[in-house]
């Protein structure tokens, strides 16, 4: 497969010269551990004591991952990237809430992003979090075999509403949803709701989709399952294969309590289950669809080649590559102007309130091996070729 990933141009033809510099600045800052340690202690502590920092986060670290405070605000982005062939996922970023009126609000949200979607060619997916829309410790109740009190079970009966109104406004509006995956222990519970939501909606074709996270080495049984399952009750799979983002979390639980971790045994064990789950999607991609949700270039060219192995066009609907805005634009760019289905999540909502998510980006830059690295590289290579 021709490597593509390489020209900068492409990949940051968006990008000013203030605004490749911004993006060097930051990703410098990251790549430093104490910094971004220090960094989200200050940010932290500033928000909790409300100084007026949040103009000072909004034109550094928040303008570069996410798209805007609301909806609205990231249409400017969304249909920049348009230009060159990348849509984006609108990612109501908000994490980490546990009341009742907070998971209607984000299920109102959620249901403005699909009219939204609705109404732009730009925007061919809407997104949740199951724990956006119900409280952890219900999904972790289920997946624990335990029972509910009556209180619990009408608590749960709401969450399984909140799924329903999102997957069947996505049905009637013809937009895919994409549902995230979380800590395993939780992930029994939002699994069984998904199968549910994709036998009811997904009979025509793919609109519900689940997430894979191919870190876990019992992913692969998972998805044979739930394709036999599909095949004999006639429904489309819609899935989202990433490789995990919670890896120390599970780790470290699984030796807190005395379990089996969930986790593969080494990254190229998840990068093996990675790559099987993408050819056994593609086997059965008559009743599948794929959002392979990735950063890793090999991944990215291994489902390439996969393709064209099997004639399938570039610009098959049934397949999107995806990542997330801000990062790994090589990719995302590239991609596109070879003329691939690419689909960015573009992260939004109140400054204060994406903190989490962006805390989790900037460790995830500095835990995620070369990652970084490899930003900081193309970053200069472009400069370079500025000068030049
Ligand atoms: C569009 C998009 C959507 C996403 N949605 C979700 C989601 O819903 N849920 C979710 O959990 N994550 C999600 N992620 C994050 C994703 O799971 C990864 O954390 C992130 O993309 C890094 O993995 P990678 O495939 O890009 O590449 P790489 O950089 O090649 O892989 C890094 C990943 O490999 C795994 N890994 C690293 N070291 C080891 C080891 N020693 N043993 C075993 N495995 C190891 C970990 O999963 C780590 O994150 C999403 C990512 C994208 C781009």
């Amino acid at each position: 497969m021709e490597k593509i990933f390489n020209n900068t141009q492409v990949a940051f033809s968006l990008k000013s010269d203030t605004e490749l510099e911004r993006a060097y600045f930051l990703f410098k800052l990251i790549e430093s551990q104490p910094l971004v340690r220090i960094g989200t202690a200050v940010t932290n502590f500033a928000l909790k004591a409300h100084l007026p920092v949040e103009g000072l986060i909004r034109s550094t670290v928040f303008d570069h991952f996410c798209g805007g405070i609301n909806e609205k605000d990231c249409l400017s982005v969304v249909d920049k990237m348009f230009t060159k062939g990348v849509s984006s996922v609108l990612d109501y970023s908000v994490e980490g809430k546990e009341e009742e009126n907070q998971f209607d609000a984000a299920l109102e949200m959620t249901l403005k992003t699909i009219e939204f979607a609705k109404e732009r060619l730009a925007i061919p997916f809407a997104v949740f979090k199951p724990t956006g829309l119900g409280r952890f410790a219900l999904y972790q109740k289920i997946g624990e075999g335990k029972s509910f009190t009556p209180e619990e079970q009408a608590e749960w009966n709401r969450v399984v509403a909140r799924f329903d109104t999102v997957c069947k406004m996505a049905h009637d509006k013809d937009v895919a949803v994409l549902i995230d995956g979380e800590e395993s222990w939780m992930q029994d519970a939002a699994d069984d709701l998904v199968t549910e939501m994709m036998r009811k909606y997904n009979k025509e074709k793919a609109i519900v989709f689940n997430t894979l996270q191919l870190y876990r080495w019992d992913r692969m049984e998972y998805l044979r399952k739930l394709n036999a399952i599909a095949k004999a009750e006639g429904f489309y799979v819609g899935m989202k294969l990433v490789r995990g983002a919670y890896m120390e979390k599970e780790n470290a639980r699984a030796e807190e309590k005395g379990y089996t971790s969930p986790i593969c045994h080494s990254k190229q064990a998840t990068d093996e289950n990675y790559d099987t789950a993408v050819a056994y999607m593609l086997d059965h991609i008559d009743h599948m669809a794929i959002f392979a949700g990735t950063h890793n270039e090999n991944s990215s060219y291994r489902l390439m080649e996969l393709m064209a192995e099997r004639n399938i066009a570039k610009n098959d609907p049934r397949i999107f590559f995806g990542q997330l805005y801000g990062m790994s634009d090589n990719i995302s760019y590239n991609l596109a102007a070879n003329g691939y289905n690419v689909a960015k999540y573009l992260p939004f909502g109140p400054v204060r309130d994406v903190m989490p998510y962006l805390i989790r980006r900037a460790e995830e830059n500095t835990s995620v091996a070369g990652q970084t690295s490899r930003e900081l590289d193309l970053i200069k290579k472009e400069r370079a070729r500025r000068k030049l």
